[in-house]
């Protein structure tokens, strides 16, 4: 029986990978539905391509567009904040959901609902949006993996292992484009300069998230929320060459790390393939390169935002909605040059200095509705303290 496949964002950098995987097999999969947000063109094209059997292209704008490049083929094709549950009607084998930022949270609600297996790339939603997840994934019985190739790992390494066996999980960051550039000089910085990543092709967004390494923030949050391990044994050290993505030392003397090429097809396949029989069109890793392995201590004066780790885990469980929020809107600006780089974590700071950070901060993330004010809180803040 073919394996049922919905992709959400479909058109951005995991999407695309995903598509790349299925590509080599692709009489295996059935495309349930496919998402994107602007970019109708790769849309159709992917729908041609895979058959899908539905699209949602989220901005309506483009839907009579859409709707006329696919004239005449099977695909149905729907706009907006359409319920998952509206266009597909029996359960899927797999969902990625991989649509960037908090915009990402109801579709992976309602994927949980009707789909057997999440394949969660979407870490915005994770950080802030968890408890409620996790609400349906234990009604639903639906099987949540991680794609993010750090929590990949961790999930690969702790299967049966429990919180008393653990010493330290360590979280690899490549360091990003400005490992080596001065601090003097980041101040300057250009974002076409900050989505060159060294090692990882990937959307501008967590491009510029690497760049001052707050993606780590976000990843040892993400990890603290999947896996409930003691938030203390967290620690991220740099590792540029991005072979290694997580280190778990363990109490008996033991301590394991898996080594895969920086490519997304790989956690991606593993996770469609269930870590058999894949066909990986993926270079591995040779012995040539094991020689340059290296890792080193975060330079905090010039990634401060690694400071920020601690206060969102112990400042309220709403902490992560704020700081997620905060840094939508600031990654924004900054890709259109209305704030400098180092402004991203500079703004950060000031909204946990913020007087009415902790009443927002303190809030019991249980609903939607109660992420989504508090998100609004916080990017009307940014927006404020951005434009004083
Ligand atoms: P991209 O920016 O490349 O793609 C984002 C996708 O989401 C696109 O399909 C985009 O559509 C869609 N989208 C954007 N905004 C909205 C919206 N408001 N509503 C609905 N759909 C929307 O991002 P990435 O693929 O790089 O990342 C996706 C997620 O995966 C992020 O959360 C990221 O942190 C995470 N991740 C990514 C990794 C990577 O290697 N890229 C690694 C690990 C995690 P459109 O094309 O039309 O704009």
């Amino acid at each position: 029986m073919n394996k049922k496949i919905i992709i959400l964002g479909s058109t951005g950098s995991i999407g695309t990978s995903t598509l790349n995987v299925i590509k080599n097999d692709k009489k295996s999969f059935d495309v349930i539905l496919l998402t994107a947000n602007n970019n109708y063109k790769k849309l159709v094209q992917q729908a041609k391509f895979f058959k899908a059997k539905n699209v949602l292209i989220k901005n309506k704008k483009f839907y009579n567009t859409v709707k006329k490049l696919l004239k005449n083929k099977k695909t149905k094709i729907f706009s907006g904040d359409v319920p998952l549950n509206k266009i597909i009607k029996s359960k899927v084998d797999y969902t990625i959901s991989a649509i960037v930022g908090l915009a990402g949270l109801q579709p992976t609600i309602d994927a949980i609902k009707i789909s057997n297996t999440v394949a969660i790339a979407n870490k915005e939603t994770i950080i802030c949006g968890w408890d409620i997840l996790n609400r349906y994934i234990k009604k639903f019985k639906t099987n949540v993996v991680p794609v993010d190739s750090e929590h990949f790992s961790i999930r690969e390494l702790t299967k049966n292992v429990k919180n008393n066996d653990i010493d330290e999980i360590i979280i690899t960051a490549s360091g990003g484009p400005f490992l080596n550039t001065p601090l003097r000089m980041l101040k300057n910085v250009k974002p076409k300069e900050a989505i060159k990543h060294p090692k990882w092709k990937m959307g501008k967004k967590i491009s510029v998230d690497s760049a001052n390494l707050i993606n780590k923030v976000f990843e040892v949050i993400e990890a603290y929320k999947l896996f409930n391990f003691d938030k203390k044994k967290y620690k991220v050290i740099i590792h540029p060459q991005s072979y290694v993505h997580s280190i778990i030392r363990f109490k008996n003397g033991l301590t394991k790390m898996i080594l895969y090429n920086a490519d997304m097809k790989i956690p991606i396949s593993n996770i469609l393939y269930d870590n058999k029989n894949i066909y990986l069109n993926s270079k591995s890793i040779n012995s040539k390169s094991l020689n340059k392995i290296s890792f080193q201590n975060v330079d905090t004066k010039k990634f401060p935002s690694i400071l920020l780790i601690e206060k969102c885990l112990n400042m309220g469980l709403s902490a992560p909605i704020i700081i997620n929020a905060s840094n939508e809107v600031l990654v924004k600006l900054f890709l259109e040059e209305k704030i400098k780089f180092l402004d991203i974590v500079n703004t950060i700071n000031k909204i946990f200095r913020d007087k009415e950070f902790k009443k927002y901060a303190k809030r019991k993330p249980n609903s939607v509705k109660n992420i989504i004010s508090i998100d609004n809180w916080a990017r009307l803040k940014t927006i404020n303290m951005c434009t004083l």
